[in-house]
């Protein structure tokens, strides 16, 4: 197995790194968490003192960073990825970011002589910890089929969406519906308490009908249906409400009419205002909850 530097050990890059310790690739980790690099070490990877200093060591690096401005400074600093990596080293950016930067740091590592995908995720922290995150790669059909057999190891599914930026492009789509979706979801609990009707029943009813989806029937924000869901947890992530309000945002800069779209993440705003952001994305059903009638 071939060595892989590792940037970003969070809630999804920890797992994933794990995944791919236990499946026998060597390790270089990065992150500016210390304790994240320790508890990495500590399974048998070797830590790194900087991006560089983890790229040189490597065949293959993967990123899993919050947003932009981190994958930028990953890549493009002056302790970057670019200013390291050997030419023809594979780098993987595993974060959700906005296309326009996706493209523009795929354009400088190839100028640097390297092969870069996008391939955002998903599935979650639980997809990561199981090894069953959906991967959506934006890239050359060459970097794709190099990139292919890492990202298999930590997923279930790898599809490829397109040229550089299509897996991020593919990401704020899905993650639009979804947070969509999920509103929509909890409104219907919201009203199903309004008008007297138990939630075991509407769960029952529309996991059965049109009105089924993703929202309800895996991630139900009501205690009790789905037991994996966050409401069984009071809402502790999971997938943060701060994380979907970002990919709402993203989704607004696409240049689309999605009224929808900028509903949702009005409301996330309105959530993550008012301390939210931290919290499970489905527990925005307890602010909608609080709202009077219309
Ligand atoms: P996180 O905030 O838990 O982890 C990010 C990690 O990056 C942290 O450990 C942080 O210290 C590190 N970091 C930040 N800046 C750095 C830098 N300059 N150099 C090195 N390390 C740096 O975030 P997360 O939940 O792991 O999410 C990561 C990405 O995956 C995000 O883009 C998110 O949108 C996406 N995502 C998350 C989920 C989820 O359920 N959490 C699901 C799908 C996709």
């Amino acid at each position: 197995m071939t060595r892989v530097a590792f940037i970003g050990l969070g809630h999804m890059g920890m797992p994933m790194a794990r995944t791919l310790l236990k499946a026998g690739h060597a390790l270089t980790v990065y992150d500016l968490s210390a304790p994240a690099v320790a508890a990495l070490v500590e399974a048998g990877a070797a830590p790194a003192a900087s991006p560089a200093a983890a790229a040189r060591t490597a065949a293959t690096v993967v990123t899993m960073l919050p947003a932009g401005p981190q994958v930028r400074a990953v890549y493009l600093g002056p302790e970057g990825v670019l200013a390291a990596a050997p030419p023809g080293t594979l780098v993987i950016d595993c974060s959700t970011i906005d296309v326009a930067t996706a493209r523009a740091v795929s354009a400088a590592a190839a100028d640097a002589g390297l092969e870069m995908v996008d391939a955002p995720v998903s599935g979650g922290v639980a997809g990561a910890a199981a090894a069953s995150l959906t991967f959506m790669v934006g890239g050359s059909d060459g970097g794709f089929a190099r990139a292919r057999p890492l990202l298999a190891a930590m997923g279930k599914a790898v599809i490829h969406a397109g040229a550089a930026g299509a897996g991020q492009a593919a990401k704020i789509c899905n993650n639009m519906l979804l947070g969509i979706s999920m509103i929509g979801t909890c409104e219907a609990f919201v009203l199903a308490e309004r008008l007297g009707l138990a939630p075991d029943k509407l769960f029952e009813i529309a996991a059965q009908a049109s009105g089924q989806c993703w929202s309800l029937t895996a991630y139900c924000p009501v205690p009790g249906p789905v037991p994996a869901s966050p409401a069984n947890r009071d809402y502790a992530p999971g997938f943060t409400a701060a994380m979907m309000l970002k990919d709402l945002t993203l989704a607004q800069g696409g240049g689309a009419p999605t009224p929808l779209g900028a509903a949702a993440a009005a409301l996330y705003g309105q959530f993550v205002e008012g301390g939210g952001g931290d919290t499970d994305f489905s527990g925005i059903i307890t602010m909608l909850r609080r709202r009077g009638a219309p």
